[in-house]
């Protein structure tokens, strides 16, 4: 595997995939609230070893991946890479540029329904500030003019080895990355 390339063209996808949701989310008025980090602070965010491997590649390159291994063997259900006041849910992430698939689809997304047509996958407070866009956005859906999470979802998996697409707590994800990036570094220069 080399893994180089490989998060050289999920990188690729992820900033792609990026732009295209936080594109949407501004166009269509259904953008985060300013400030607001409540998101990852949900414990039943999930993503894969795969999707976090860009975040581990990048840790190896600052040459502090034991540092972030000791942190992440102590730490909760938090995603370590956040930082703000748990209390008010104010606060930031301080991977942004390499942060997994998922963060990148939080606000508002589309998704099929079993009758593959196009809903909407929303925030609570982004539906509770703003309904009446919402309404609007709702009523003029189509797969043109919404991202689909499993459409994007297709092409990260495209990917990957099938191995490392389970989906496991955001901790546990970024855990595994940091470590099969520093099993590879023992075989493969990764600067
Ligand atoms: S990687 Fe960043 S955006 Fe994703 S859950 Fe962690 S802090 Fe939030």
């Amino acid at each position: 595997m080399n893994i180089k390339e490989m998060v050289h063209n999920l990188q690729k996808v992820l900033d792609e995939m990026g732009e295209t949701f936080s594109n949407f989310q501004s166009e269509s008025g259904l953008a985060c609230l300013p400030g607001c980090g409540k998101c990852c602070l949900f414990p039943d965010v999930e993503s894969t070893v795969f999707e976090c491997l860009p975040m581990a590649l990048k840790i190896h390159r600052e040459g502090t991946l034991d540092e972030w291994i000791t942190k992440l063997e102590k730490a909760d259900h938090v995603c370590v890479m956040w930082e703000g006041n748990r209390e008010t849910g104010a606060g930031k992430c301080t991977a942004y540029g390499v942060r997994p698939g998922i963060c990148r689809l939080f606000g508002a997304s589309g998704y099929y329904d079993k009758n593959h047509n196009v809903e909407l996958s929303v925030c609570k407070l982004i539906k509770e500030t703003y309904p009446e866009i919402l309404k609007k956005v709702s009523e003029g859906r189509t797969e043109k003019n919404t991202p689909i999470i499993s459409q994007w979802y297709s092409r990260i998996q495209s990917l990957s080895a099938p191995e490392l697409l389970e989906r496991r707590p955001m901790n546990e994800a970024i855990l595994g990355a940091l470590q099969l990036i520093g099993f590879y570094a023992q075989y493969q220069t990764l600067e």
